[in-house]
């Protein structure tokens, strides 16, 4: 008992003592923030997810826009910086490495250009924990977290946990409910744990639309897991918003054969969505950056590109830069956007192709709005604050 009560007095007296050189809520409250990947408005809308609209009606609910290109990591760095991707430098899951002039994944952390909220709080002390459904996540994020847990890294004994939780493969319902369990008993055994940062993924959204069983009872459960952590740890802020929405896409262009097959070569295209998780949805997806081979061919591959069915815009570099917040270095020299119905990746052999009923992907600015919950904050900005998804947990630190 003595014990117990000297150890609350030292962590009082040392979160008054980093309230001192930086301010942040977490030295008032635990804070769950989760990224529920692919979490569209109409999924929500459309699920029973009783604790959701509790946090609805009393907290702050907003629908907002995400950042373009509207994919995962794009989005989840941003979320996970407080930053837009002209700062934090992240403009898709792949990019084009001008210098080795060659396609690379984004999973080298010195790629990432902004602090993580996990460095924030490793700089004050507290101690964090990042759970996720994609190793890569945990490299670029995981280094300053005290705790991280994703299923490749249980195979490959790399999680920061002693005796973690084991997990599903990352292609299931499942594993979504097992990080959200894996959350519950960090609350509960390490309360000394103040932010936990949840990325959940999109598989049940790329299977299934809204009004689909399957992804409702998914999300039920997702729901039921939310109301759980906050049974379990009433003190603790709950913010909550997604990456992109997800669409059926009916067809797919392979833009550099297509404008090959026009005469107007150019060097490579970058579909931002593609990844190593394929499965997912084929590396396809509504935005794609494209690299010319000489400046002076920029008319003439504009004009193919342009022409072609389901393109819904073509911009220049700068034009993209300024009008999503994407740093100029790191995307093509155009990027051309889609259609609600149209993607853009590598095709087998043909530029073209119709793809199954029950294909759906995102990437294009219909899929670039999402929700955003904000729950049980003790302090908090208004709702007029939150305007986009990436500021979720930006107000988290100040300086
Ligand atoms: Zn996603």
């Amino acid at each position: 008992m003595k014990n117990r009560v000297l150890l609350s007095a030292l962590i009082i007296l040392s979160a008054g003592s980093t309230h001192l050189c930086a301010q942040t809520i977490l030295t008032q409250q635990r804070v769950i923030i989760i990224m529920m990947d692919g979490f569209g408005e109409k999924y929500y809308r459309d699920a029973a997810m009783p604790f959701l609209n509790q946090m609805e009606q009393k907290g702050i609910y907003k629908i907002v826009p995400s950042l373009m290109p509207a994919v995962t990591n794009v989005n989840n760095m941003s979320i996970a910086t407080g930053s837009t991707p002209d700062q934090n430098g992240i403009t898709g899951n792949v990019f084009f490495n001008e210098q080795k002039q060659q396609e690379e994944y984004i999973e080298d952390p010195s790629l990432l250009l902004m602090p993580s909220l996990f460095e924030k709080a490793h700089n004050l002390g507290i101690k964090s924990a990042l759970l996720s459904v994609k190793q890569k996540t945990i490299d670029v994020l995981g280094k300053y977290a005290d705790y991280t847990l994703c299923p490749e890294c249980v195979a490959a004994h790399e999680n920061k946990w002693e005796n973690a939780p084991v997990l599903s493969d990352v292609y299931t319902r499942e594993i979504n409910y097992q990080l959200m369990k894996a959350a519950d008993s960090l609350l509960k055994s390490n309360p000394d744990v103040r932010l936990i940062y949840i990325h959940t993924t999109d598989y049940p959204m790329h299977m299934w639309p809204p009004e689909n069983d399957s992804v409702k009872d998914f999300l039920s459960i997702m729901d039921h897991c939310i109301a759980t952590l906050h049974e379990t740890a009433p003190d603790a802020a709950i913010l909550i918003t997604a990456d992109h929405g997800m669409n059926h896409k009916s067809q797919a262009w392979d833009l550099e054969k297509a404008c090959a097959e026009k005469n107007t070569p150019v060097k490579i295209v970058i579909s931002p969505e593609k990844d190593r998780y394929m499965k997912h949805h084929k590396g396809l997806g509504g935005s794609a950056y494209v690299y010319l081979l000489k400046s002076s061919d920029a008319p003439s591959v504009r004009k193919t590109l342009s022409g072609l069915n389901g393109v819904d815009a073509v911009l220049t570099r700068s034009e993209a830069a300024k009008k999503y917040h994407l740093m100029p270095g790191r995307i093509g020299d155009f990027m051309v956007l889609g259609d609600i119905n149209t993607v853009f990746g590598e095709l087998n052999g043909h530029a073209y192709e119709q793809l199954p009923d029950n294909y759906r992907s995102h990437g294009s600015t219909y899929e670039a709005q999402v929700p955003l919950f904000v729950y049980n904050t003790k302090t908090a900005p208004p709702a007029s604050y939150f305007n986009w998804n990436y500021q979720l947990a930006a107000w988290l630190f100040t300086n």
